[in-house]
């Protein structure tokens, strides 16, 4: 059978590392911080890279090398590299890709970290970035210059929902020459394959649904080979590498991505139509309800909805701050992706910095909840929400 054309859960399970002398089943952990050479000319050659083999684990690892390959072939991509965190992936990515002087066009709704990175961190290289809203993909193109060098973008977006044409920002990359790079944490590779609608890389925080636990911090990058080649260079000396362990429960993780992510999505669909006909609810925004205002592209671009279901709770910040405090069994936490449902309230924590209109141009109303939609019955998380809902 050509290995190539396997479907997506066989390469998540069978894809591994070459067994070891002990014919073991399941990859074993190699926790090595270094490898060892037969004499003087292997080690010349290895460093030569006239050989591909590990040398230090800051470079690679059999841990890390295995998550990478699945990464690489689920989303459909030449090579990557792992990181410690996803902000390890997204800022060596840039680091690796820029020059002093070079722009960005990024989505206005990044991941906040991200938003940092653009605001406060790469000025100081001078690297400016122009934002587009997140309605207004059309006029990315507006905001391309000379000295753009990438067009960065998330989709779905956080907390918002919104989804971006995929497409029609590649055909924006090509026609100009600039790279198209998508934060691909919230759909992950079983919903979409950004590398498939012209993106050049795919960047995961596998902290999220990749772990899919709440257990482990991690990150990827994977895409076209010569850019990984550059990112790969600046990262083995920079060192932010993945720690082989992390790799070791990313990789087994992977294993059960499409189920868990089937039924993520399944559990997420049915409590935003629960929330869409509750009358304590002003809105529901989930990219599979025909109400989404992007429904269409979501289709054309997605083949779930994904686990996060954004609604507005009647009655502004306070019947947010009341429906957080009658909450019974889920978690409130920032986080997401994980086994266990999360609720989060962006307006008084992760965007609490921004004005009303900045929030706004997100896609945040005071009122306003993300929900990471876990894997508990589906009629335990609905019941949940109702009391706190019918309390509140
Ligand atoms: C969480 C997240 C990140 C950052 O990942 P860490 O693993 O927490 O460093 C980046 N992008 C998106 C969209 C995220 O949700």
């Amino acid at each position: 059978m050509n290995k190539e054309r396997q479907h997506f859960e066989t390469e998540a399970i069978r894809t591994q590392t070459e067994k070891t002398q002990f014919l073991e089943h399941s990859t074993p952990m190699y926790l090595t911080s270094g490898f060892v050479f037969e004499d003087a000319e292997e080690m010349r050659a290895a460093f030569a890279e006239e050989k591909n083999r590990n040398l230090y684990s800051r470079f690679s690892n059999p841990n890390t090398s295995e998550f990478v390959d699945k990464i690489c072939k689920l989303e459909g991509a030449e090579d990557g590299y792992a990181f410690a965190t996803g902000m390890a992936a997204v800022f060596s990515t840039f680091a690796a890709l820029l020059d002093a002087g070079d722009h960005i066009v990024s989505a206005r709704s990044v991941f906040g970290s991200t938003h940092s990175l653009f605001t406060k961190y790469f000025p100081k290289w001078n690297i400016e970035t122009s934002y587009f809203n997140i309605d207004e993909v059309d006029k990315a193109e507006r905001l391309i210059q000379s000295n753009t060098k990438i067009i960065y973008a998330e989709s779905p977006t956080n907390p918002g929902v919104d989804v971006l044409d995929l497409e029609m920002l590649a055909s924006i990359a090509k026609k100009h020459g600039v790279l198209l790079i998508i934060d691909n944490c919230f759909a992950t590779p079983y919903i979409q394959k950004p590398i498939e609608f012209g993106a050049d890389l795919v960047i995961h925080s596998a902290t999220k649904l990749i772990d899919g636990q709440g257990r482990v911090l991690g990150g990827v990058t994977v895409g076209k080979k010569e850019l990984i080649r550059e990112i790969y260079l600046f990262s083995r000396n920079t060192g932010p590498a993945l720690s082989p362990f992390n790799a070791w429960v990313l990789s087994k993780s992977l294993e059960t991505l499409a189920v868990r992510v089937d039924r993520h999505c399944e559990n997420a669909l049915k409590l935003a139509e629960f929330l869409a006909s509750h009358p304590r609810i002003n809105w529901v925004k989930y990219p599979f309800l025909k109400s989404h205002p992007q429904y269409e592209v979501a289709k054309k671009q997605m083949k779930l909805g994904g686990n996060i279901v954004a609604f507005e709770v009647k009655g502004g910040i306070n019947g947010g701050r009341q429906f957080f405090n009658n909450i019974k069994m889920c978690s409130l936490s920032a986080n997401l992706g994980d086994t266990r449902t999360i609720v989060t309230h962006p307006a008084s924590t992760t965007h609490s910095k921004l004005s009303d209109e900045d929030k706004a141009a997100v896609g945040i109303t005071n009122g306003m909840v993300r929900c990471s939609v876990g894997l508990e019955h589906i009629d335990d998380i609905i019941a949940d929400l109702q009391q706190a809902l019918e309390n509140s």
